[in-house]
């Protein structure tokens, strides 16, 4: 796997699904919050959620604070550590380390 520096176009990528995604909420709110089917809501708010991070995880990998060792994480990993702007709080696969990882474009 290898891996570039994050670009503009890239970041505008997660923007645009982040529009979509607030975009789609509010619109199925309106549809459905007040025929009472909030669960519908729900429903499509966490699919939604699952194709962001999903994406998010198969586009972007994290290089290493400490020793430099590019990695990908997967799909639990993505969404229950801590996102700081263009790093994430991840432990080294080769090192072991908690390391302040630099978010990368996989390609
Ligand atoms: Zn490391």
């Amino acid at each position: 796997m290898k891996f570039r520096k994050v670009e503009l176009k890239d970041a505008m990528a997660v923007v645009w699904r982040l529009i979509i995604f607030v975009g789609l909420e509010i619109m199925a709110a309106m549809f459905l919050l007040e025929k009472g089917l909030m669960w519908i809501w729900v429903l499509i708010m966490v699919g939604l959620l699952t194709w962001i991070v999903n994406w998010h995880c198969h586009y972007f990998g994290y290089e290493c604070d400490k020793c430099g060792h590019k990695q990908q994480i997967d799909f639990l990993k993505e969404f229950y550590t801590l996102n700081l702007f263009n790093r994430k709080y991840l432990k080294c696969e080769k090192c072991k380390k908690w390391n302040r990882a630099k978010l990368l474009v996989a390609r």
